[in-house]
């Protein structure tokens, strides 16, 4: 295998973007394809709050609300790095796609509002990678607003995330008093609004401002120093190794609408965050540089063309290389497969991909040949990579099929759909009623209207609101206990759960049925 492969291996960083709506995972994103030369001007990636949609064949649902698959993936170029960042999609577009989003990742970019700290859906998502043990990299944006104390919010994140944190940087004032970051890594400050030419001061051994400036008279400098000494002597201590295995999270301070902060978080984020890591599969570790290609499938968008029914399935390339036309094969099934139709993605529009290596992801056209989680590969050998964990869902439906003579090809799409891994399917024990969970909201839209269109199914969806899964062994499964507050149900592969109306009646039923063991696959 030629260098020139692994080098292009080995300049990949492909990463997610975790926030709660609204913490600047958009501004942050344009500003970084902007460095990248990916996009030209801000206002460019597609937000549901631009009204701006794509082109004319979208899926309905996808252009009411402006989401589009040009946005799942950007790429950029920058100081000889290739970057992919995958779009975990917040509000009502949240669905266990976002989740798996995060399996096809080397690390993620975590953003928090500095004036609001750590969020539901951080949390959430937060927990996927941790799970995974993806290096986290923190980016507490909103700095010209007034936020909580920055001491304050690494708090936050030992008490609510249970991770330690190593600040890059900190603020020196914020807010209206906003003066700029004292960069501890790169041992000078970076002035808030002042010129390029003038916006470092270099520190001297001791941090402390060479010579003299303007800043060095503020009482907002000598807190920065004292919280600097604070950190020196009583933090964590600088780990790369930490860093790398997720146990650390290195943190930096800015304002992405501002572009502060954001070219050095940039900068520093690619030195440390991985280049692409082995996977697990059947036959052991597959590592990136191998030369057979391989990849996995996390992530099936359905679109797209109403009059071809297309769907796309994402796949995260694992090793070797991507060229159009070449052969592969389905592990699965053993189906041997041409892959002609690909496309990858740039910030605004689709083009035919060509090449890409481990890290990358490309875009395979399926016509119903893909399941999430289906592992393709140019080799001899059916390798299959590590199965896709399951999430558990927080919604319920009960659903119907609304003509009673249409029972057959109701049946036929909630059995396609739930095994595309679309939606989650649960039955009752005795009326064998069907109820779909999903984590978002989208994903019953997306179910309803897929049903209709590509299944001729009109479908009734009541919905039973939000519930706690937890799984039990079959061996204890009694229909007695089953009530609306403690549902029994059992999933698709038959095994028993409870759905719990909420928090207090889950302990309520554990406290009477101490002997019976709940389980939850996230946790
Ligand atoms: P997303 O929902 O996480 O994608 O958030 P957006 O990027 O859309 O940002 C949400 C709102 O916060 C928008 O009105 C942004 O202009 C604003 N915003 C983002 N970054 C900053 C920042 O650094 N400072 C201030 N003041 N506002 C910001």
């Amino acid at each position: 295998m030629t260098s020139t492969f692994k080098d292009e291996v080995l300049s990949r960083r492909t990463f997610a973007i975790i926030s709660h709506p609204d913490a600047g995972k958009t501004t942050l994103t344009e500003q970084l394809l902007l460095f990248g030369g990916a996009i030209r001007a801000a206002g460019t990636v597609k937000g549901k709050k631009t009204g701006k949609f794509a082109t004319s064949d979208w899926m309905e649902i996808e252009k009411q609300r402006g989401i589009s698959v040009t946005s799942s993936v950007m790429q950029f170029e920058y100081e000889g790095f290739r970057v992919n960042i995958l779009d975990t999609p917040g509000h009502q577009d949240f669905s266990e796609d976002t989740y798996r989003t995060l399996m096809a990742v080397d690390s993620a970019v975590m953003i928090i509002d500095s004036a609001k700290g750590i969020e539901d859906q951080t949390i959430k998502l937060f927990k996927v990678c941790r799970m995974r043990g993806i290096p986290i990299f923190t980016f507490i944006n909103k700095l010209d607003r007034q936020g909580k104390a920055p001491l304050e919010l690494l708090a936050e994140l030992e008490e609510v995330l249970g991770i330690e944190s190593y600040p890059m940087n900190w603020p020196v004032g914020m807010g209206k008093e906003f003066l700029g970051i004292y960069d501890r890594y790169h041992n000078r400050i970076e002035q808030f609004r002042v010129d390029e030419k003038d916006r470092f001061i270099e520190l001297d051994e001791n941090g402390e401002i060479k010579g003299e400036s303007p800043i060095k008279q503020s009482s907002l400098y000598e807190q920065a120093l004292e919280e600097v000494m604070l950190l020196d002597e009583a933090g964590n201590e600088f780990s790369k190794d930490r860093i790398a295995n997720g146990t650390l999270t290195p943190v930096f301070f800015g304002s992405a609408l501002t572009n502060f902060g954001v070219q050095t978080f940039l900068e520093t984020y690619l030195k440390f965050a991985p280049s692409p890591q082995p996977r697990n599969s059947n036959v052991g570790m597959i590592d990136p540089v191998r030369e057979d290609f391989s990849g996995f499938v996390f992530k099936i968008q359905a679109n797209m063309n109403p009059a071809h029914r297309d769907r796309i399935a994402f796949v995260r390339i694992c090793s070797g290389k991507f060229e159009r036309g070449m052969n592969v094969s389905l592990s699965r099934t053993g189906k041997p497969m041409k892959l002609s139709q690909s496309t990858s993605f740039l910030a605004d529009d689709r083009s035919t991909v060509d090449m890409a290596v481990s890290g990358d992801i490309i875009g395979l056209y399926d016509t119903g040949t893909y399941q999430i989680g289906d592992t393709i590969t140019s080799g001899k050998e059916a390798i299959q990579f590590e199965k896709l964990p399951q999430f558990a869902p927080e919604l319920f439906v009960k659903v119907t099929a609304k003509n009673v003579m249409k029972q057959k090809s109701f049946h036929k799409g909630i059995v396609q759909l739930v095994q595309e891994g679309a939606i989650q399917l649960y039955k009752t024990y005795r009326t064998d009623d069907y109820i779909l969970g999903a984590v978002g909201q989208l994903q019953f839209e997306v179910f309803e209207h897929r049903m209709k269109n590509e299944y001729n199914s009109d479908v009734i969806m009541e919905p039973i609101g939000s519930k706690i899964p937890r799984w039990i062994e079959e061996t204890q499964v009694n229909e007695s206990l089953s009530s609306s507050r403690s549902l029994l149900v059992k999933d698709r592969f038959d095994k028993p759960l409870f759905l719990f109306e909420n928090d207090f009646a889950l302990r309520w039923f554990q406290d009477k049925n101490p002997g019976i063991k709940l389980s939850n696959p996230m946790e």
